[in-house]
């Protein structure tokens, strides 16, 4: 290797280093969402353990809210039916001293429970691409529960939206963001950033967003950079009360609950049993159908265990109808028009 390649991949490492390297203490809650007439939304939390002594609530609505007792954040008043989410800014006073402060929206919870996740969006019977936003959008208006989609780094860390590591014969860890963002999927739309994907996506509060975060094929340190990256864009466009994060790659999945530790989060590889999953404190498992009919009972411990189930990626209709049966909590296909059949019958 020349000495000017070493030089470039050290800095590298070293950029990449320091980001995955920066955990800050940051604030969170146990909750993003409110129903009418209960009163609790969540407890105001810091990611450091450091104590909260008292929290200061501020923002456009935060007459909607109190604080209660063990730093939990109140829902004070009736909100108008129309309001389907409400921004406020909360400022925890520590134990150590210091003031930690974040933003968030308080969405109200009219999430839909079918079990239905479009793989991708719903792309194949609406003739969109595969990660679009067309094709979330289609998700969101034939009422699925969820809709999957995947993220990757640019070479100058830019999260984008796509399912191949290669798109349009560009590796996407090694092309810059001003390069792919010139591309146009087949529907006209630009290649998506995962800020653009998050806007469209919380422009409703019906259709939960389940992000995967795709291991690096460059490297592990890249894998948790993207992973530092990933949870700093949910935090900065207030989308956690709608993402669920899920990975193949287990160290993500373990540093996504070091980062935003309320989130659910379910790991996609099938290697590991329902006990391993709780002793790691995942909140669930998302494995192939293979794995599954190799396992059946692993949904009835992973419930035993309160984990959920999600299985993946379920076309046929008599798989659909097996786990339907089984109680499999969420259902991943690339067929959610006959899945929403299936369960309405
Ligand atoms: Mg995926």
């Amino acid at each position: 290797m020349k000495k000017s390649s070493i030089l470039i991949t050290l800095i590298h490492v070293l950029a990449l280093g320091g980001a995955a390297g920066q955990q800050k203490q940051t604030i969170y809650l146990s909750g993003y969402t409110f129903t009418p007439g209960k009163k609790e939304i969540g407890i105001v939390k810091l990611t450091d353990n450091d104590q909260v002594k008292a929290i200061t609530i501020s923002g456009t609505d935060a007459a909607s809210f109190r604080t209660g007792k063990g730093s939990s954040l109140l829902l004070n008043k009736k909100v108008k039916p129309d309001v389907k989410w409400m921004d406020i800014t909360i400022t925890a006073h520590t134990a150590s001293g210091s003031d930690i402060s974040g933003d968030f929206r308080i969405v109200r919870d009219e999430f839909i429970h079918n079990t239905v996740i479009a793989h991708r969006g719903a792309w194949k019977n609406t003739g969109t691409p595969q990660n679009s936003i067309a094709s979330l959008k289609n998700a969101v208006a034939i009422g699925c529960e969820g809709s999957e989609f995947d993220v990757h780094l640019t070479s100058d860390s830019v999260l984008i939206i796509n399912h191949d590591d290669v798109i349009q014969g560009l590796p996407i860890e090694k092309t810059s963001s001003a390069e792919l963002l010139q591309l146009k999927l087949s529907n006209g739309e630009t290649l998506p950033t995962l800020k653009d994907y998050l806007t469209a996506g919380i422009d409703q509060n019906k259709t939960r967003l389940i992000l995967e975060i795709k291991p690096s094929v460059i490297s592990s340190e890249r894998g948790i950079a993207l992973t530092h990256k990933v949870i700093g864009m949910v935090r900065a466009c207030r989308a956690e009360a709608w993402v669920d994060y899920i990975s193949f790659d287990y160290d993500i999945c373990k540093e996504v609950l070091k980062l935003a530790p309320p989130a659910q989060v379910t790991y996609l590889k099938g290697d590991k049993d329902p006990a391993q999953l709780q002793a790691d404190h995942l909140t669930g498992l998302d494995y192939h159908f293979s794995v599954m009919q190799k396992n059946p009972g692993w949904i009835k411990d992973a419930h035993d265990r309160k984990l959920t189930v999600n299985v993946w990626t379920v076309d046929d209709g008599q798989l659909m109808d097996w786990l339907i049966g089984e109680k499999a909590d969420y259902i991943t296909t690339n067929e959610p028009e006959l899945l929403l059949k299936k369960l309405k019958q």
